[in-house]
């Protein structure tokens, strides 16, 4: 396998019944990348990456994530990928550090390496001040930027975001972006969903799925020349023109 693909797709195709969810899809992502995972609502993007995490197994075709394959070794993947829901998936009932524990007793990290990693979070994010503050009490910008670090805790090879900016204003998601960068400078492979055509201008590489398949893949300036247009928001209307699924 070539060392410097994270994740590999070929022909992988999801049917629920006679219904073609996700439809023979096939691309690669290099390490380090930050690639971006566009479609509109109901296009297949979350049946997608659920069969990249290990979490749904594909009607056919193949593919591997940080090196192991999805059919075969979900288990391997679960443990070397990070996961940051729509929802964040923090308690909210719980401090920010008894998240941040939480999160890495659940990755199989040791007492050491957690004493550790929480004060390395603390200190690059500048959140010392809110150890013990209820997660439920702190401003969505640290939450989000706190279920980031605690989905990648165990600092996996891959981290899945499936639109891990949904609801917030923009400002908010530019700075949460800066938390994107740092991953994927220092080697993190980031797969991203989102519905914020901004944020496509952000990521290195970008794909359009319509109904099911990748109709468009490549860096955002290679999209924009090559369909005339001016922005990503312009690139999305031409590619998913007469989708039969979406809004
Ligand atoms: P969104 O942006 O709304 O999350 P999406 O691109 O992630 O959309 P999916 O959630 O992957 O889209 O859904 C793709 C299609 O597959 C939809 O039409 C959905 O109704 C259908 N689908 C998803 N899961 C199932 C299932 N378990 N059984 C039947 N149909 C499903």
């Amino acid at each position: 396998m070539d060392n410097d693909i994270a994740i590999s797709v070929n022909e992988l195709t999801k049917r629920f019944g006679d219904f073609t969810a996700v439809d023979n899809i096939s691309f690669e992502v290099r390490k380090g990348e930050i690639f971006g995972f566009l479609g509109a609502n109901g296009a297949g993007k979350t049946t997608a990456m659920r069969m990249l995490c290990g979490l749904s197994y594909p009607t056919s075709g193949s593919g591997t994530v940080a090196g192991y394959d999805i059919t075969r070794q979900p288990e391997e993947i679960k443990r070397h990928i990070g996961y940051m829901s729509q929802k964040f998936s923090l308690y909210e009932e719980l401090t920010v550090i008894e998240n941040l524990t939480l999160f890495s007793t659940i990755y199989g990290m040791t007492d050491k390496a957690i004493r550790e990693k929480t004060a390395e979070v603390f200190r690059t994010l500048g959140m010392e001040g809110m150890r013990d503050t209820l997660v439920k009490e702190i401003p969505v910008g640290w939450k989000q930027k706190l279920a980031f670090s605690a989905a990648t805790m165990h600092t996996p090879e891959v981290v899945f975001l499936d639109e891990p900016t949904g609801g917030v204003d923009p400002a908010t998601r530019r700075k949460f972006w800066e938390t994107i960068y740092r991953a994927s400078s220092e080697g993190m492979t980031v797969f991203v969903t989102t519905h914020y055509l901004d944020e496509a201008e952000y990521c290195d590489r970008v794909s359009i799925m319509v109904d099911g398949r990748i109709k468009a893949l490549d860096s955002p300036d290679g999209l924009k020349n090559e369909y005339g247009a001016a922005t990503m928001d312009e690139v999305f209307r031409i590619v998913a023109k007469g989708a039969q699924r979406g809004d």
